[in-house]
């Protein structure tokens, strides 16, 4: 049996020229790999930087689809069922959207990967793939070393990518991890994990969780023993991390060198009304406690979203003020995007203020960058120029240079100048040229997206 990964780009520019560069290695096609008997021959397709070979046969071809890249994922799709080849569709999309996704493949597979590939596998063997595979969230409770040949001599950043758990306890209306894993949280074995990360060659490390302190005593557990290692390493956490020295000790010595923070907003009303139960926990000291990430030399890659129904373009200024006085590496604008099956998603269907029927990303006239619904305090338009406009201003070479200026983390030493340079350069040009890119590739002869 011959299996065909396949990660699908998010799209293209009017100019045809856009292409995804600086891409990590996609974590989930290495564990597909890991969980595929050692009989099925696996080949894998980054289609973000590299051309699908379609004509090649296969007896199953496995795309892993977010809602962005929901249209690329239909389109090679049915161009592979055009040929009669069997296709599953997997991931945060088609777990929220199955009854859309069974329109362009054969399988959709439900859930997390772990618990049902084998099955789905087994049964293609059979020739007997079935159309949904429901599997338990959750991740492997075997010593699953995600199996990383697969990105041989593919070109990605010179950053490896790991994962100690998955989801969230909490609920912010617009988010789809809370929508995926229903509150809950699930975690790796710490001695798989260490297992994992000696078993591959990268000293520098990103840790894909959505919260890699969601649980104090269970972080504190994992950066022990990550201390030996000397790696360096970093990943997404909340603000209440600075709360607890221990875990901030513990942080810094296992070689953590930043967090990416979900503010979404500086405004309280804003933050209550998306639920964003963790930045509302003492509001008033974020001022403090981003002194104390500081202190511990932590760069902070500061996330918000924009759009939400107290948002004006007064709270805008004062997120990209706030990002500028504490200097954060990075910051992202986004507009505030209704994923399929969150709360915030139902919330605006009812209230009748999504645009693009509904379905922004199979849309053709949907363009990255733009908003996706009508709201409260801009109209579509002036939220989405609002947005790329704060990205800019964030980016000139005048507030990256004042940026730099911050002796504690920014320019704490050579290494931190280098971090801070490289990403402020990825991050302008992915800014730029992601702006308007239209999704899915150009029109494939052929193939209706129903839209
Ligand atoms: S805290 Fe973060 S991961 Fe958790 S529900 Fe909110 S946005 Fe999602």
């Amino acid at each position: 049996m011959k299996l065909t990964l396949i990660k699908p780009r998010l799209g293209h520019s009017e100019d045809g020229k856009y292409r995804d560069k600086a891409v990590m290695e996609p974590l989930v096609m290495a564990i597909l790999k890991a969980l595929t008997p050692d009989d099925v021959e696996v080949e894998f397709f980054d289609d973000r930087i590299e051309e699908i070979k379609i004509d090649e046969d296969s007896d199953l071809v496995a795309i892993t689809v977010e809602t962005f890249t929901a249209k690329r994922a239909y389109q090679i799709a049915s161009e592979y069922r055009k040929r009669d080849v069997k296709v599953i569709l997997g991931g945060y999309h088609p777990t929220h959207m199955p009854m859309e996704s069974i329109e362009y493949a054969d399988s959709v597979y439900i859930g997390d990967a772990e618990d049902k590939w084998l099955e789905v596998i087994e049964d293609v063997k059979k020739g007997k793939l079935k159309q949904f595979y429901h599997s338990k969230n959750g991740m492997s409770k075997d010593c699953l070393i995600p199996d990383r040949s697969i990105f041989k001599g593919k070109k990605y950043l010179p950053v490896g990518l790991v994962q100690f758990s998955r989801g969230c306890y909490f609920d912010c209306n617009f988010c789809s991890v809370s929508s995926f894993y229903n509150k809950k949280y699930h975690f790796k074995a710490i001695d798989h994990l260490i297992a994992e990360i000696e078993s591959q060659p990268k000293k520098l490390l990103l840790f894909a969780d959505d919260n890699v302190v969601m649980s104090h005593k269970l972080s504190k557990d994992l950066f022990r023993e990550l201390i030996p290692l000397k790696i360096k390493w970093a990943s997404e956490a909340d603000i209440n991390m600075a709360n607890d020295l221990e875990l901030m000790d513990l942080m810094k010595e296992s070689g953590c060198i930043g967090q990416l923070v979900g503010f979404e907003s500086v405004e309280e009303d804003s933050l209550r009304a998306m639920k964003k139960t963790p930045n509302l926990l003492k509001f008033d000291s974020y001022k403090e406690k981003l002194e104390i990430i500081k202190d511990y030399g932590l760069f902070i890659w500061g996330a918000f979203t924009i759009g939400h129904d107290f948002d004006t373009q007064r709270s805008l200024d004062s997120i990209l003020e706030f990002s500028r006085i504490h200097k954060f590496i990075l910051a992202d604008f986004n507009v505030l995007m209704p994923y399929p099956k969150t709360q915030l998603y139902n919330q605006l269907a009812k209230e009748n203020r999504l645009l693009y029927d509904g379905k922004w990303w199979l849309h053709p006239d949907y363009r990255f960058g733009k908003s996706t619904f009508i709201p409260a305090h801009f109209s579509p338009d002036e939220l989405a120029d609002a947005c790329y406009d704060a990205r800019l201003k964030y980016f000139t070479i005048g507030s990256i240079l004042k940026r730099a200026f911050d002796f504690k983390v920014n320019m704490r030493s050579l290494y931190s100048i280098g971090i801070y340079s490289l990403l402020n350069y990825l991050s302008y040009n992915d800014a730029i040229k992601k702006q308007d890119i239209i999704l899915g590739a150009p029109k494939v002869e052929g193939i209706s997206l129903n839209q």
